[in-house]
Formats: C-alpha cells, sequence, structure tokens
C-alpha cells in the first residue's frame, strides 16, 4: 500500500474515506507501514482531527484488525464496564462478580497501568497464583461456566489498538479525542457485547482535565458505542482526589474484598452500584435506576458476589489458602509508617495526582513498560475530603520497601492535604451521566 497520499491528505485537513481507513489499519497491522509514517499520521490527527464517521472507521477497522470474542446464545447478557482510569480506581475487582450474580456474562479485559493511573491486572497480579493472561476459547469458556472473568488483551483480540496505543504512548498522541475513542471502543467491541457502561474520569489526575473534555470524550464514545449495536452509558466520575481510602495493587484487593462484604468506602461503593444499576437498566432487567440500585445493593449484601469473587479468582488459577493467610495481614510491605495532621479540622484536599505520584515512586505502578511492581507497597487508611480529623488522627499510612523509604514519602504526602478549620463544599463523586440519545 502507498500510504503516503492518505498521510498527506490528513496533514492537510482532507477527509480520508472508510475504504482508505480500513485498508490502512489492515496494512499496519500485517507490517506493511513503518511506524514512522503511522507515528507522521497520528501526529497528523492529533491536529486535524477526525469526522465521526472518520472515527468509526477506525474504530470498527482496529475491532476487525482482529478475534471477536464468540459467544454461544444464552439468555444472560454480556456486559462490561470501562473506566478511563484513575487513582485508587479499583471498581472493576468487586463490580465484575456482582454483575455475574445479577445475572449477566462479564468479559472484563482489563489493562495494566502506566504512569498514575493503576491497572486492574497489576492488582489482580497481586494475589498468587492468579493468572489474567487467557486465550480467547478459555475467556469464552470461563465466562460460560463461572459468568465472569477478568483478564488481559490477547494478542489477537483489536491487535491494531495494541500496536498503535504503544506508538501513541512513544510520540506524544495519547491524547487525541478520536484515537482515544478508537482504542477503547475498538476494545469493547471486540467483547461481542449487549451493554457497556464507561467510567470517564476527569480532573487532575485523569485522563480528562476538566469537566467538558470529559464530557466530550463521553459523549463521543455513548453516541459512537450505540451506533455499532452496544447500549452504552457513560458516568462522568470526579478524580481529583482517589476513589476509596487505599492506593497500591495489593491494598486495593483487600479493599475491593471490604467492599464485597458490605463494608469499605463509601465512594468506592456507591460507583460499584451505580455502574451495576445503570446496566441493569440499559438490559432491561430494571424498570427504573432507583430500583435497579436497591436490586443491585441486596446482591451485594448477600454475600454471593464474594463467594463468586473466589470462584473466579480459583477459575483463574489463585491459590486460595495464600490468599486468605495475605488477606489476614494488616501490613504485607516490609514497613509502615503514619501520617499525622498537624492540627484538628476538615480535610480539604487529598490531592490524587500528589497520592498517584507517591505510590508510583515506591515501586506500585510503572515509570516505563519494563518496569518491575512491588505488589504490597501503596497507601491505606486515607482522609478524605470532608473527613473531621483531630491533631494527630492520621491522614494516610505508607507502605513501603523499607523505613527510610515510608517516611520520605510520608514527608512527601503532606503537600497532598489540606486541613482547614470549615468543612469543604462537597460535591457529588458522579456529576453527570450521559445516555444513549433515542
Ligand atoms: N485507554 C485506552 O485503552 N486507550 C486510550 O487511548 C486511552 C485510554
Amino acid at each position: 500500500m502507498n500510504f503516503l497520499p492518505l498521510l498527506e491528505a490528513k496533514r492537510d485537513g482532507y477527509p480520508l474515506t472508510p475504504n482508505q481507513i480500513r485498508e490502512m489499519i489492515a496494512a499496519y497491522t500485517q507490517g506493511q507501514i513503518a511506524d514512522y509514517q503511522m507515528a507522521a499520521f497520528l501526529m497528523a490527527v492529533c491536529f486535524r482531527g477526525l469526522s465521526r464517521s472518520e472515527t468509526r472507521a477506525l474504530t470498527l477497522a482496529m475491532r476487525d484488525s482482529g478475534e471477536v470474542l464468540d459467544f454461544p446464545r444464552d439468555r444472560r447478557p454480556l456486559v462490561d464496564k470501562h473506566s478511563t482510569g484513575g487513582v485508587g480506581d479499583k471498581v472493576s475487582l468487586p463490580l465484575t462478580p456482582l454483575l455475574a450474580c445479577l445475572g449477566f456474562r462479564v468479559p472484563m479485559i482489563s489493562g495494566r497501568g502506566l504512569g498514575l493511573t493503576g491497572g486492574t491486572l497489576d492488582k489482580l497480579d497481586s494475589i498468587p497464583g492468579f493468572q489474567s493472561a487467557l486465550p480467547a476459547k478459555r475467556i469464552v469458556r470461563l465466562v460460560q461456566r463461572v459468568g465472569c472473568v477478568i483478564c488481559g488483551q490477547t494478542e489477537r483480540l483489536a491487535p491494531a489498538d495494541k500496536a498503535l496505543y504503544a506508538l501513541r504512548d512513544v510520540t506524544g498522541t495519547v491524547p487525541s479525542m478520536p484515537l482515544i475513542v478508537a482504542s477503547i471502543l475498538s476494545k469493547k467491541l471486540a467483547e461481542g457485547l449487549a451493554a457497556l457502561v464507561l467510567d470517564v474520569k476527569f480532573g487532575g489526575a485523569a485522563l480528562m482535565p476538566t469537566l467538558e473534555r470529559g464530557r466530550e470524550l463521553a459523549r463521543a464514545m455513548v453516541t459512537l458505542g450505540g451506533q455499532c449495536g452496544v447500549r452504552t452509558r457513560a458516568l462522568l466520575t470526579a478524580m481529583d482526589a482517589p476513589l476509596g481510602e487505599a492506593a497500591g495493587n495489593w491494598l486495593e484487593v483487600k479493599e475491593s474484598v471490604r467492599c464485597l462484604s458490605g463494608q469499605g468506602p463509601a465512594d468506592l461503593r456507591e460507583l460499584v452500584l451505580a455502574c451495576a444499576a445503570h446496566l441493569l437498566v440499559q438490559t432491561r432487567k430494571a424498570k427504573s435506576l432507583p430500583a435497579a440500585r436497591r436490586q443491585a445493593a441486596a446482591c451485594l449484601a448477600s454475600g454471593k458476589p464474594r463467594e463468586k469473587w473466589e470462584e473466579m479468582l480459583a477459575a483463574q488459577g489463585a491459590d486460595l489458602t495464600q490468599y486468605h493467610r495475605k488477606l489476614a495481614l494488616d501490613c504485607t510491605a516490609p514497613a509502615a509508617s503514619e501520617l499525622a495532621a498537624a492540627r484538628a479540622g476538615y480535610v480539604a484536599r487529598c490531592d490524587a495526582r500528589i497520592l498517584g505520584e507517591v505510590i508510583r515512586d515506591l515501586g506500585a505502578g510503572r515509570l516505563t513498560k519494563e518496569s518491575v511492581l512491588n505488589y504490597d507497597v501503596g497507601v491505606d487508611r486515607l482522609a478524605k475530603p470532608g473527613a473531621r480529623v483531630s491533631a494527630g488522627s492520621v491522614l494516610a499510612r505508607v507502605h513501603a520497601p523499607g523505613r527510610a523509604r515510608a517516611e520520605a514519602a510520608c514527608s512527601r504526602l503532606e503537600s497532598a492535604f489540606l486541613v482547614s478549620r470549615e468543612p469543604p463544599r462537597s460535591r457529588p463523586l458522579i456529576r453527570e451521566v450521559i445516555r444513549m440519545t433515542p
């Protein structure tokens, strides 16, 4: 394929036809377009954008660059959730077994963290024996039998996205809206879903810095998802403070288990129940959002999702004896240190970006794709905005590879917190819901 004319057309702001886009993605997947030419194309897209029809053609071409999961017909709808990522975002862990218990099938295909935002697969890798790399046939078999899996993108699922994402990551072309839309939706469409709920995060530690940018991304994905036959909704959620009271791989697994046991932080529980409730309404398994939320809360309270979670872990190779032993420990990292409030008042800020940087530097996240993770480090017992604290009470507990690193991390964390005399204005976590227009 002679790619140069397409590249020049996009550079000069001309639209490409769906056929040209299909041919380009097929040729790139087969190694017939060099990375330097594709990198130039991606940069042209960053400046010129893509029209709706170009974005749709790109999404479908990326989906069709590999295999599409093929599930047998079943009365249980296939559903999934995707988050654009945030600090402490562990929603997928409790949500997946909850959805299976609500009568859905959930082929949750997740990713690894890079930079500040943690990845679901990294959290699961902290569970002894757990396997997240599953071939497509095994994904289908497990979903049919257990009702859910959480696994990585297979080599053959949307391979064009895998290659393009790696290229975008090193060429400064990640933030382009149509490229994000095509990347996220191509993978989700390859799962053969009936319904999808998107958690689009905005704020200091999110891919989308403002509510307006988040709304733009959410609208584009909801519209395109619907056009491609998947009932899609998006929740716009704030990501200025971390989600929950723990961040770090194993610490987030522990917090998820608390959520599955009906305890756990209110914001995590709220988001888990909201995602489940929207999917119940989207698939017409519930008539209204309040009724759907009650249904999801009752299911969580029944204890069945926690049993389902362990069934899923065992089906994916986890050693449950070792897992329970680890779960019983208060601390698995070599050292822990607490950051205390200097004065009494209300927590007015708990900055997710600073917290994300501190735990990444402790070894919980990656600076490069090759970074080796430490699953046990992180932060828990976080005091969140609105919490009342007295002088000396705990703002955060740091889990670190050694005492000196724990204390250094506590010092860095001081700037993440602001304690004020007056309680801060409370703002809802879920700021907006973007629905498909009929
Ligand atoms: N997540 C993805 O999968 N792709 C993007 O482009 C951005 C976030």
